[in-house]
């Protein structure tokens, strides 16, 4: 039996990123493609986003321009290939505030948002330091902080102090303080519903970017099978190897079952399609009676 649907859908990309933005210390190794994906989860009647990408506006566009981010899509494009226009989605779980996971808030005005408390207290607080210290905003739209603050006067932003159980049926919020930023949420599905699960997704946000930060780098470092840490921490190295385990220890340390949204290797790992527009959409599994999404 499986409740929900998972599908994790590339609405950007970029062609080349420093490989020591993927893993910390990964110097002089060359480039990955890097995906900008979302998370789609549809099911018990639910359409729920892990993140939502940006806007593509204002400053929004000017980080994308400068980390170089080419082929940009709305929403309402890319969820159209798997069913879903962006006013159906009821609840967004925002893993972390950087601006490509919430840097478009205004393209899902029926949604509910969850982050966890830390996450955007903290960007206040980063926000109001002087420019000298500035290297923190590092990836932070100060626009998307302001536009969050707004959703929390308007009743539509549920701020979460640590681990949630059961925030929807099967679905679990987790945090990894100080980590990749300083209230890193990540997300549990129990797709059969069961308390101690036999078919747990962890949706990782950026606490893992791609596969080697599960395993280890293989042939290109001389210890295979070790956690490495995504290249950008506002807090710890340690932080990140602690939450990888966590996140390690809730599907039975089966490296499949924790999904990193920059992945471009996700295609080989699931059922996947690229579409005319250039970008992917995976499927991660199916609820019962839901139909594939992906073009043979
Ligand atoms: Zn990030």
């Amino acid at each position: 039996m499986a409740d929900y649907s998972i599908w994790v859908c590339e609405y950007s990309y970029v062609a080349k990123y420093h490989k020591s933005g993927v893993i910390y210390g990964a110097h002089n190794q060359g480039y990955v493609k890097l995906p900008y994906c979302y998370v789609v989860i549809k099911g018990k009647g639910h359409t729920i986003m892990v993140d939502v990408g940006y806007n593509n506006k204002e400053y929004g566009k000017h980080l994308g321009d400068k980390f170089a981010v080419e082929n940009w899509r709305s929403p309402r494009d890319v969820l159209a290939k798997v069913g879903v226009k962006p006013e159906d989605v009821d609840h967004c779980f925002i893993t972390h505030c950087h601006f490509d996971h919430f840097g478009n808030v205004e393209d899902f005005p029926n949604a509910t948002f969850y982050v966890q408390e830390r996450e955007i207290s903290k960007w206040v607080w980063a926000m109001s330091l002087p420019d000298r210290m500035r290297w923190m905003m590092t990836a932070v739209d100060p626009g998307d902080i302001v536009r969050g603050v707004a959703l929390a006067r308007d009743r539509r932003l549920v701020t979460v102090d640590g681990a949630r159980e059961n925030v929807l049926p099967g679905i679990d919020l987790h945090v990894a303080y100080d980590s990749h930023t300083y209230g890193s949420m990540w997300v549990k599905v129990r797709n059969d519903g069961k308390p101690n699960s036999d078919d747990t997704w962890v949706l990782a946000g950026d606490l893992v970017y791609v596969f080697d930060n599960l395993k280890g780098a293989g042939p290109a470092v001389d210890l295979d099978d070790i956690y490495l840490p995504v290249g950008l921490a506002v807090g710890s190295q340690t932080n990140l190897v602690l939450a990888t385990e966590e996140m390690l220890s809730h599907v039975d340390y089966e490296v499949r079952r924790v999904i990193p949204v920059h992945e471009e290797r996700l295609r080989d790992a699931f059922p996947s399609h690229v579409a005319e527009d250039g970008l992917r959409i995976t499927e991660i599994c199916l609820a019962d009676g839901e139909e594939t999404r992906i073009k043979a």
